[in-house]
């Protein structure tokens, strides 16, 4: 009981659950776009979504891009109708959090790319990281910044190994947090090619400082904490739609949402099934509601 029933649905089912949700929060990568190319339908479906009247949301892990550039792409790939006060990226979550529940004093070490620092930048936090990353630079030789107060973790293409060292010197300190946009292990790209996630930055710094990051993305429920504040949501009436169990299913469980995995990204349906048979009550949080193959599904239940 109280399991969550992991049920393939079409046609009038997928109808009827859209008549009953008023607001709909997507994943972005394998939900509605692969890197740059939007899924086949799914402009359509955001539009015709918000046609209706219905509050959508996006909440993406993803901490490399502002929400403004996020804005720009979502018009690149043809949906037109977003906007920049519906996009909840782990980076911006992670400024919020920072300035707003944290409410730091003093300087965040960043380990991450321009997506990160322009929002701590443009939520007045102030930052330093990669100065004296230069070839001759070593934990032996540089300078440590002082009142450094928390340490955060993103996604980063220029990780070296004396942002790992300096990071670890400066989580010596226990008031120092620790903190990470997202633990995300890996990202399918196109060619089977994969790009490694935040989350194996994030597990070397733990193990380099005994200790544990604090997550903002999913699957912690602090992103949908971040819209309740600005939005009148009601848990009940949300249907989170995502493409990955251990991200995506277990942030909408914690949340209390009802959950949908759509089958165009990472997780497959076998996994899911796995999960709802497993033993653990944890890998029961995994499990969605429902299951569809692409958000494209939605488009017939549209029309009346
Ligand atoms: N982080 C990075 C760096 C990515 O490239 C991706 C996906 O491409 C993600 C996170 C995951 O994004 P999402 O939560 O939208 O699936
Ligand atoms: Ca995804």
């Amino acid at each position: 009981a109280g399991f969550k029933g992991c049920r393939k649905i079409g046609g009038s089912q997928i109808r009827n659950l859209l008549k009953a949700k008023d607001v709909f929060l997507f994943d972005c990568d394998g939900v509605i776009w692969h890197g740059e190319k939007a899924i086949t339908g799914a402009p359509k479906v955001v539009s015709t979504l918000l046609k209706q009247g219905k509050n959508v949301f996006f909440v993406t892990n993803n901490c490399t891009k502002l929400r403004e550039n996020y804005v720009k792409k979502f018009y690149r790939l043809g949906f037109t109708d977003v906007m920049q006060d519906h996009i909840f990226s782990s980076s911006y979550c992670l400024a919020l959090y920072l300035r707003d529940v944290a409410k730091v004093q003093g300087k965040v070490f960043v380990i991450g790319g321009d997506g990160v620092r322009s929002e701590l930048h443009k939520a007045g936090i102030p930052f330093v990281g990669d100065e004296d990353d230069t070839p001759d630079a070593t934990i032996f030789n540089c300078g440590l910044a002082s009142d450094v107060k928390a340490v955060l973790v993103g996604h980063d293409d220029k990780f070296t190994f004396l942002k790992l060292a300096k990071a670890s010197c400066y989580l010596r300190d226990p008031d120092c947090l620790f903190l990470a946009t997202d633990a995300d292990p890996w990202h399918p790209l196109q060619n089977d090619r994969i790009l490694p996630g935040s989350g194996c930055l994030t597990a070397a710094l733990e193990v380099a400082s005994g200790r544990k990051a604090t997550v903002i993305g999913k699957p912690s429920p602090f992103m949908f904490q971040c819209i309740s504040s600005q939005f009148r949501v009601d848990p009940a009436q949300c249907l989170m739609v995502g493409d990955r169990l251990e991200t995506d299913m277990l942030f909408g469980t914690h949340c209390g949402l009802d959950t949908m995995l759509t089958l165009t990204g990472v997780s497959q349906m076998k996994t899911a099934q796995e999960y709802k048979e497993s033993d653990h009550s944890i890998n029961h949080s995994c499990v969605p509601d429902y299951v569809v193959d692409t958000i494209a599904d939605f488009l017939p239940a549209f029309e009346e």
